[in-house]
């Protein structure tokens, strides 16, 4: 009976078609409760609500930090994913800037400061899973498989046996691989961004940070010894000094010489992930092949030097920049 469970389980995941990505988030969602959940019953209750929670969590992460498109209808995004950037947003404004973070390090902020906004966003969803989803996961082959789970349409709860949760639990670090591998395959036919399937897996890994750029000030000050900023063009001083992606980071999920320069935090923070206009795009262009010269001439070698070359000469700027904006 495990295994039929199992099997059946992971070919759900397997199966899933290419429209959106609720089912991933809703097999996940399943399993983290499995490894979380404590319950004596032989048939345990797992409301919507709390399923919803860790949706929004995932939808969270993947956004605020890589803005993943979670729908093949790219006039239309997935409600979800709609409530969840609502959320986002929602956040930005009260903290008054745009670093992101990870839902977990935020979440009892936004559960106390902004208890309203998140009370809307997990009541849409779960209406939203009631219609969408909640059903349809275990809708295989025209009949409903209720040895997954049973669920009787309208209701704020599944019902599932204490034997497939110890079975999901068993078997979660499986599981999860499997999931991201689908969700990412899923992403990558509507994403034209590079690195999905990284982007989906190191968000699990809670290791999603960003790297200090102090490194690239070495070259950077060469092409720029007053460190004006890129944005406003005024002189920064050193307290206010930042270095910044000029193609967002959340797209390219990468620190490349070719794409960075001096900022101000102040600039920074009111332009965080927003697509360059094609002025910026200019003066990157000519930037970097100053600073090739520049390089050059003052005989600096190394990798860093190596790959702005090739950027050069390939186009990266260009390339990112118009895959990007699309
Ligand atoms: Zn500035």
């Amino acid at each position: 009976m495990e295994n039929d469970f199992y099997n059946l389980f992971k070919r759900i995941i397997r199966e899933c078609n290419y429209t959106n990505t609720y089912k991933m988030a809703w097999a996940k969602a399943l399993v983290e409760i499995a490894i979380e959940k404590e319950y004596t019953d032989k048939i345990v209750e797992i409301s919507l609500k709390e399923i919803a929670e860790k949706i929004i969590k995932y939808y969270w992460n993947q956004t605020i930090f890589f803005d993943l498109i979670q729908g093949s209808n790219l006039t239309e995004t997935p409600l979800i994913l709609q409530y969840t950037k609502q959320l986002i947003g929602e956040y930005y404004e009260s903290i008054e800037n745009k670093k992101p973070e990870r839902f977990e390090r935020v979440e009892n902020y936004i559960k106390e400061s902004l208890t309203n906004e998140y009370n809307y966003c997990i009541n849409k969803t779960v209406k939203t899973l009631k219609a969408d989803v909640s059903w349809r996961f275990i809708f295989i082959d025209g009949q409903t498989h209720t040895e997954i789970y049973q669920y009787n349409k309208g209701e704020n709860y599944i019902k599932i046996s204490s034997t497939n949760l110890k079975v999901l639990k068993e078997n979660s670090e499986d599981l999860f691989d499997l999931i991201n591998y689908r969700w990412g395959l899923i992403l990558e036919t509507f994403n034209i961004s590079p690195r999905i399937n990284k982007k989906v897996k190191i968000i699990d890994e809670q290791k999603v940070k960003r790297n200090s750029l102090s490194k690239f000030r070495e070259y950077l000050d060469i092409e720029n010894p007053e460190r004006k900023c890129f944005i406003c063009g005024k002189k920064i001083d050193e307290k206010d000094l930042s270095i910044d992606h000029v193609i967002p980071w959340s797209y390219l999920y990468s620190d490349d010489l070719w794409n960075l320069v001096y900022v101000h935090k102040s600039c920074n923070s009111c332009k965080s992930n927003v697509i360059p206009a094609k002025k910026e795009i200019e003066k990157l262009k000519e930037r970097n092949q100053k600073l090739i010269k520049m390089l050059e001439s003052s005989n600096k070698r190394g990798k860093m030097v190596d790959e702005l070359k090739y950027a050069n000469e390939k186009d990266y700027v260009d390339k990112f920049w118009i895959a990007c904006k699309s």
